[in-house]
């Protein structure tokens, strides 16, 4: 993976000795010797991360990440603060500042280049779903608002259950999400169905390094794939740093922590967390938008056109008939014009809802034109097919729509009905569309609310 990493730090050597690094794992490699610099230059490139030594020479590094937060230009950029310990509130600082993690150095070369592959993987995985975020939402939806505001839970994963509570008791002043103890089994059971937002994973459970093993089990289920995951390293535990990482831990946290310190370390794991969950969730909303008709939310017919060829081809295979119906309300100008635009929508929307209680799950009910509907049934021959028709235009004309006022309005159905299937030699899905369309005209031609067959195909 390449990406562009800015390096900040007020010591030249250092800034080479990291280029270096940095360069021969491929990364294009910017840098910065000062505060104003690492603002001007983040705004002008947007690199893809930042990693930001915690004592540069003129600038207060915590106030420079919350610059780089608060600026919209670099506020999705991550920023890890690397620091030698001599300021004891520099991580706190920096933590509540925006900074996505700060790293004690020195840090092993390898655990340093798995930091960053994380990093990025996770940032270029964000940035995919914002992009497609955008271009899934058609109809211009505002953002859905930002963040939870019900506490996550956090599962808390150690070797003994009296070590989880003590870190449960050492964190629970400084969170207000759910903090529950698991054991291994536990975590692993509810990561099927009702995954924790957040695991907290001792890399020793049983073994050296077995807490490895549940992380790739997470990762690889359904419900916890996208939940946090921070690494519990023990002191003598640098040989797993790398590999937990590039199994997917988001964050190595060291068994003698600071607990308002890792209070933070887990809120900004789970900022990221809810940012994605949020992000994924408006993919699948425009997803859902794109194929969904908003007057009455039935499919449309860039949904139904697919549906219809699948279900034909089943049908070619099972050798059993399937019917295509096409739905049009009569005279339905006339709705508009006596009563309004606004009326003419309820109307729709009421028919639409009485389809829906004709139809059957494995049916296909979509809006394909204004007025016009299009319903297909799988498996079904003509008699049943007519009959079916015969109870929507019942359901259609026998009561009419009731308007918000009370003002009813008789409306009326036309529909052209043709089956095909069972037979290969028969027209393709399009050509029963077709058909049916033929048939509606004829029943339009014949004077309206009916249902007619399409000859051919009966
Ligand atoms: P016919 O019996 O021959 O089908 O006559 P009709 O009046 O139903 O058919 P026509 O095609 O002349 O008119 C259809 C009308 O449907 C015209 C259009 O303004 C209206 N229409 C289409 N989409 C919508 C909509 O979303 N809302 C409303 N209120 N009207 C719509
Ligand atoms: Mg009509
Ligand atoms: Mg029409």
């Amino acid at each position: 993976m390449t990406g562009t990493i800015l390096i900040v730090d007020s010591v030249a050597t250092n800034r080479i000795v990291l280029r270096m690094k940095l360069g021969a794992a491929c990364y294009d490699v910017l840098q910065a010797a000062d505060g104003a610099s690492v603002l001007r230059m983040a705004r002008r490139y947007q690199p893809d991360l930042i990693l930001l030594d915690g004592a540069l020479e003129d600038a207060d590094v915590p106030e420079l990440c919350a610059a780089l937060r608060d600026h919209p230009l670099t506020a999705q950029v991550p920023v890890v603060v690397m620091t030698a310990g001599h300021d004891p509130h520099l991580p706190l600082r920096a933590l509540r500042a925006g900074a996505v993690d700060v790293l004690a150095k020195p840090v092993e070369d390898s655990v340093l280049l798995a930091h960053v592959r994380g990093l990025l993987r996770a940032k270029e995985a964000m940035e995919e779903l914002r992009q497609r975020g955008t271009s899934c939402q058609p109809f211009g939806m505002a953002e859905p608002g930002a963040g939870f505001t019900t506490p996550a839970r956090i599962a808390l994963v150690a070797p003994r259950a009296e070590l989880a509570l003590a870190w449960r008791q050492a964190l629970s002043p400084f969170l207000r999400d759910e903090l529950v103890v698991y054991d291994r089994a536990q975590a692993l059971a509810g990561a099927s169905d009702n995954a924790a937002d957040l695991y907290v994973v001792a890399a020793d459970l049983a073994r050296h390094g077995d807490g490895l093993q549940l992380l790739s089990e997470l990762r690889s289920r359904t419900a916890s794939r996208h939940s946090a995951i921070c690494m519990v390293l023990p002191a003598r535990g640098h040989d797993l740093a790398a590999m937990a990482l590039d199994l997917g831990a988001d964050a190595l946290i060291p068994d003698r922590f600071d607990p308002q310190e890792l209070a933070l370390r887990l809120q900004a794991q789970l900022r990221r967390k809810q940012e994605s969950d949020r992000l994924r969730a408006s993919v699948r909303d425009g997803l859902r938008l794109a194929l969904t008709d908003p007057l009455t939310g039935l499919h449309n017919r860039r949904y139904a056109m697919p549906q219809l060829a699948q279900i034909e081809a089943s049908a070619r295979q099972t050798g059993r008939a399937f019917a295509v119906m096409v739905v049009d309300l009569d005279h339905f100008k006339d709705v508009n014009d006596t009563w309004g635009h606004a009326a003419g929508d309820t109307v729709l929307t009421e028919l639409a809802q009485r389809m829906r209680q004709v139809v059957r799950p494995s049916d296909l009910l979509a809006r394909i034109g204004g007025e016009e509907f299009l319903i297909v049934l799988p498996e079904t021959g003509l008699t049943d097919a007519r009959r079916k028709a015969e109870e929507l235009r019942h359901l259609a004309g026998a009561t009419p729509v009731r308007l918000a006022s009370g003002q009813p309005i008789q409306v009326t159905l036309s529909i052209g009905l043709a089956v095909g299937g069972g037979d290969s030699s028969g027209p393709d899905a399009e050509g029963l569309v077709a058909r049916a369309d033929r048939a509606l005209l004829s029943a339009k031609a014949e004077g309206r609310n009916q249902v007619t067959v399409s000859m051919i195909a009966a």
